[in-house]
């Protein structure tokens, strides 16, 4: 079973509920940090980083040499990522999805390809069994969606029953990747506009994507009813809420999940889980 957990932006405690739920859902567990931004899990379950594998796309290199400038490489890509000026090959690596079209329909076999390090994966065990990985991009790198492939892809180290995607902040092409794929999504909100505006983002990729999907209220308390009434009417369960503890904040800025801060979440979490579980086997 594979679930994300998600929130439309960031702050909202994402972070917080994928690495308790991880805690709580036994041994054969895989996490991915999928925020491959600002990836900070591991600063939580603290894992042994063993393994180690740089990712990126292949660039397009042009043998000058063989090329006849018939322009067929540039008619074929849909990113407008090479263009034939006259004699002149033109490549821009920042609009590049590494597709490989231009490759293999150049005539001449002019172009070959090389690796565009984008960032890597790392992965290990977390003291408590789990098996960790995540993907780092480089600074500047403008494009997250072939990492989170990569990441995806990994090899785990051993099998597993359930796998827990820490997904990025957001509604945008690296949220879509990281559900892709998934039996379930569990949206983190908190009880306010904000946090009810970018559910409804959210909602709407779930939606798009055929997933099934629960709300999980945190920081219950603050704010108003409008997400309660908002899920209420568009029929989508809530299946938890934390409240707003001040122990909770300081317990996650001392780098402690939140059923080691409250060892009564254990139960609490364990039984969200099974609730997941029910609607993936509905
Ligand atoms: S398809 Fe090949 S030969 Fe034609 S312009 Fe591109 S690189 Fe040159
Ligand atoms: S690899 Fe794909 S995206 Fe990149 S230049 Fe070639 S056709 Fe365009």
């Amino acid at each position: 079973m594979r679930i994300v957990v998600a929130s439309g932006k960031g702050g909202t405690g994402k972070t917080t509920v994928a690495t308790s739920l991880a805690l709580v859902a036994g041994e054969a567990v895989r996490f991915l940090d999928c925020d491959v931004e600002a990836p900070n899990a591991a600063l939580f379950l603290n894992p042994a980083l063993e393994t180690r594998q740089e990712v990126g796309i292949q660039l397009p290199v042009v043998d000058e040499a063989l090329c006849t400038h018939c322009g067929r490489c540039a008619k074929v890509c849909e990113f407008h990522a090479i263009a034939v000026i006259g004699k002149k090959m033109l490549i821009f690596p920042e609009l590049c999805h590494g597709c490989g079209s231009c490759t293999l329909i150049c005539p001449e076999k002019a172009i070959s390809e090389r690796l565009d390090v984008m960032g890597v994966l790392e992965g290990g065990k977390t003291p408590t069994g789990l098996d960790f990985a995540q993907g780092v991009m480089n600074v500047g790198e403008p494009m997250a969606v072939p990492i989170l492939r990569a990441l995806k892809k990994w090899p785990p180290a051993r099998p597993f029953t359930i796998e827990i995607r820490d997904a990025p902040p957001g509604a945008s092409c690296p949220v879509v990747e990281t559900m892709r794929g998934a039996d379930f999504i569990l949206l983190v909100t908190e009880p306010t506009p904000f946090g009810l505006h970018d559910l409804k983002q959210v909602i709407g990729i779930t939606r798009e994507l055929g997933l099934p999907a629960g709300v999980l209220v945190n920081r219950n308390g603050i704010g108003d009813n409008a997400v309660e009434s908002y899920c209420a009417e568009a029929g989508i369960p809530i299946l938890m809420r934390i409240p707003m503890e001040r122990r909770f904040a300081e317990a996650i800025a001392s780098g402690k999940t939140l059923v080691e801060a409250a060892p009564e979440y254990r139960l609490l979490f364990r039984e969200l889980l099974e609730k997941i579980s029910a609607r993936v086997a509905a």
